[in-house]
């Protein structure tokens, strides 16, 4: 079929792909037992088990009242993040995965994550959660070191890790992540290195590696303001960030992603979803989704969530866009779901499918962006191999650089 030609809406570009394109779910669990010091993300201590409880049945009635969003199409991913969702425990977790299962159809193979924090990933938790089908853990690991751990504001130690991790593969869990940070104020590149070396012991089949910002908001934010603390020279950082490339590559892992490394096959697929720019539902205070065009979130306001949900309850005719539950939602024209397929997928090693963009979109991204992929082209920041437009290595410490020029 030639689809060489201009579409003019976003519902015409879904649906040139129609059901084949994946959905995904995500879930926002905005509980953490104490707030880490560099984190800028909606979350904060459960008041009490009341409160998680009111928080569950709230997105259950969110998810049912959203049965028709997903007619003839299947979930191939389900995303519980956070915050730290495996605090609020695995008979909550098993109610919202059974609710998801009586609402959606749900794909032979879907990929089941679960964001887990080491003081709460234990045998218990995971007794509920893999008769279930639960296939994928992200743990959040961050240091191998009990002394940078304090610094991030952690509330687990190294001990606490290696627990966990036996817990999570004693469970049978197949696919088992972990996420770290890097460039940590005083870090040395040998000590970074020695958190990589320990982690491998640990024999993850997926990383998650990002170097350390200072976001507004955050304590580490305030001290870098006061002077107090100083991030790590950018020679430093980058020579982390080359080791962590090489080491890994070393050990068998796939880079497919600036911050991602995988062993065969065990990509995120749901990452994915968000990185190619296909479609996501998403429940909870703060979370965010994408869906026929229309990017938005829902209100970060726990308690409004939470009581709109209950005083609707009964209502027929609720639905999953209410209005009064929404902090954002913007129907993106064709140009700017192009640009953001661009920006996001130039993320991945791979790249961005120059076939694929032109089914969707009807035109080439060199018949939009001629001048600025010449430029870069030139300048050995992209490059194109086969059908893929990608990053050169030399362009992924400085992404931000050449992704902005998909802007518009
Ligand atoms: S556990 Fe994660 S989400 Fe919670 S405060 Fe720490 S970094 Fe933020």
């Amino acid at each position: 079929m030639n689809h060489n030609f201009p579409i003019k809406s976003m519902q015409e570009a879904v649906m040139r792909e129609g059901c084949a394109v994946k959905l995904g779910l995500y879930i926002h669990i905005p509980f953490c037992r104490s707030k880490c010091s560099y984190c800028a993300f909606v979350s904060a201590a459960p008041r009490d088990d009341q409160e998680m409880d009111r928080y569950v049945n709230a997105v259950m009635t969110h998810i049912r009242a959203s049965s028709n969003m997903a007619r003839n199409r299947e979930l191939s991913t389900i995303f519980f993040g956070g915050g730290t969702p495996s605090l609020i425990g695995g008979k909550r977790l098993a109610l919202l995965l059974e609710c998801i299962f009586e609402t959606f159809s749900i794909a032979d193979n879907v990929e089941i994550t679960l964001e887990a924090n080491p003081e709460s990933a234990t045998a218990e938790l995971f007794q509920h959660l893999t008769p279930l089908g639960l296939n994928r853990v992200s743990l959040g690991v961050q240091s191998m070191h009990d002394e940078e751990l304090k610094q991030l504001g952690r509330i687990h130690s190294v001990a606490t890790v290696e627990r966990a991790a036996s817990a999570i593969r004693e469970a049978g869990i197949p696919n088992v992540s972990m996420d770290l940070i890097f460039a940590l104020p005083g870090q040395t590149v040998r000590r970074w290195e020695d958190t990589l070396q320990k982690i491998l012991r640990l024999t993850p089949d997926h990383l998650s590696v990002y170097g350390l910002s200072f976001e507004e908001g955050t304590l580490f934010h305030r001290l870098n303001q006061k002077g107090r603390l100083e991030p790590v020279l950018d020679e430093t950082y980058v020579r982390m960030y080359n080791r962590t490339r090489d080491l890994l590559t070393t050990y068998g892992f796939w880079h497919y992603e600036i911050s991602n490394w995988s062993r065969p096959d065990r990509e995120c697929r749901h990452n994915l979803i968000y990185w190619n720019q296909d479609e996501y539902l998403a429940f909870g205070a703060a979370a965010h989704g994408l869906f026929d065009g229309i990017r938005h979130a829902f209100i970060s306001e726990k308690e409004t969530y939470v009581r709109f949900h209950e005083q609707h309850q009964k209502q027929r005719d609720r639905l999953y866009f209410n209005p009064e539950l929404l902090a954002e939602y913007k129907r993106l024209d064709v140009e700017e779901m192009a640009s953001d397929v661009m920006i996001y997928g130039l993320r991945l090693i791979k790249g961005v499918s120059i076939d694929r963009f032109i089914n969707r979109f009807g035109y080439s991204p060199r018949d939009r962006w001629q001048e600025a992929i010449d430029k870069f082209e030139r300048q050995n920041l992209l490059e194109q191999k086969e059908e893929y437009l990608r990053l050169t290595p030399q362009a992924l410490l400085i992404s931000n650089e050449v992704l902005q020029y998909f802007l518009d």
